[in-house]
């Protein structure tokens, strides 16, 4: 059954993103379609809007909600009308060497569900009745999305949707970069360049895995001080276009076991490289412009034996990752509460934007 949906939608690169009512079609085979409850606005959706994540417009935006199963297409048997569930913006085929593998973040075939569910047609359509690209399979910043089932993760329905949203970008990402990508050990030293959403969550996830110091690194006091809230041992101020190298060195004595790069940005990869102590490890989490570029003395990687490595997604696997995050935070180790600074109701999603661009918020969430 189509679904009259408001959405929030970039129409146009490098202008507001506006909200439309727009039409969302029923599941078909191997879909479902979600009353979504709440989408968290990550940085991701932002460089969407400015072409540094390159999904054309008209493009709706969201891919960190969460809501109900409200209809199940044609051959779904693994979710029913009234789960709930939160989406991943990573579609997983389950059959290439990678999914086999266990590193679904991977999968070859996660261009099929990029712009459309994996089907390869849109279930999205303007007043005009224009098909309307969805982001990276998901398109929840909307009343009503209709996604393959292999977007979408069940979830304990005791969870407070609004929070379970953000295991679907931010969280995982961030925390799952702790512990999936890094395999941080207890006892060790940790920077991390960023104290947004996604950097947050690294902060708290070194502090669940038990490391000593944390040094939280930003150029705004405010993300600062929430980073200390969420485990930061040591803070850094730092200044814009400033290499921050120095100073990370003499506050960790000679530089962090780990440093997790959160902001996207090809000079901070090349600080958290150079800041790592020997046998250290540097992950890049953040999202670079393509034509951004860092540069590194290989030399240096022999003979310290340095470490650089990605990681996309917190190199998660949604169905088991998801719901880890989730019991943490029923166990009252992982700060969701916290997390969410502001919320909107979707009519002021230019505003959230804003305040995203702004710097404003750790995560500011779209409830429906
Ligand atoms: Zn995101
Ligand atoms: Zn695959």
């Amino acid at each position: 059954m189509p679904h009259s949906s408001k959405a929030v939608i970039c129409r146009e690169l490098n202008k507001p993103v506006v909200v439309e009512t727009i039409t969302v079609d029923g599941p078909k085979r191997g879909e479902v379609t979600v009353r979504i409850a709440a989408c968290g606005v990550c940085h991701s959706d932002l460089s969407a809007t400015n072409g540094t994540i390159a999904l054309p417009p008209p493009l709706v935006l969201g891919h960190e909600g969460a809501g109900e199963v409200i209809e199940i297409g044609e051959g779904v048997t693994s979710f029913a009308a009234g789960d709930h569930v939160v989406s991943s913006f990573i579609y997983m085929c389950g059959k290439c060497r990678y999914c086999s593998a266990g590193r679904p973040v991977l999968c070859m075939e996660q261009g099929k569900a990029l712009l459309t569910p994996a089907e390869g047609t849109p279930r999205t359509r303007d007043r005009d009745g224009k098909p309307l690209n969805i982001f990276s399979g998901c398109g929840v910043m909307a009343e009503y999305a209709t996604l393959s089932v292999d977007n979408v993760v069940k979830i304990d329905p005791t969870i407070p949707l609004d929070r379970a949203a953000l295991v679907g970008c931010a969280v995982t990402t961030g925390v799952g970069a702790v512990f999936n990508t890094a395999k941080v050990e207890s006892g060790s030293s940790v920077a991390v360049f960023g104290c947004g959403g996604v950097g947050l969550n690294a902060i708290q996830g070194a502090a669940i895995a038990g490391a000593e110091r944390i040094l939280a690194i930003d150029t705004l006091q405010s993300k600062l001080e929430l980073a200390k809230k969420f485990g930061a041992t040591d803070t850094l101020l730092a200044t814009p276009g400033q290499d921050p190298t120095k100073e990370i060195k003499k506050l960790t004595g000679g530089g962090p076991d780990y440093a997790f790069e959160c902001v996207g940005s090809g000079a901070l990869a090349e600080a958290a490289y150079k800041a790592i102590r020997r046998g250290g490890k540097a992950v890049i989490v953040g999202v670079a412009r393509a034509t951004d570029a860092a540069c590194f003395k290989p030399m240096t990687m022999v003979f310290e034996e340095k470490t650089l490595q990605g990681s996309y997604f917190g190199s998660c696997v949604p169905r088991i990752d998801f719901p880890r995050m989730l019991q943490l935070y029923m166990a009252g180790r992982l700060k969701l509460d916290e997390l969410i600074t502001k919320r909107y109701k979707i009519d002021e999603a230019p505003q959230a934007f804003a305040d995203l661009e702004s710097g404003k918020n750790a995560r500011g969430v779209i409830v429906f």
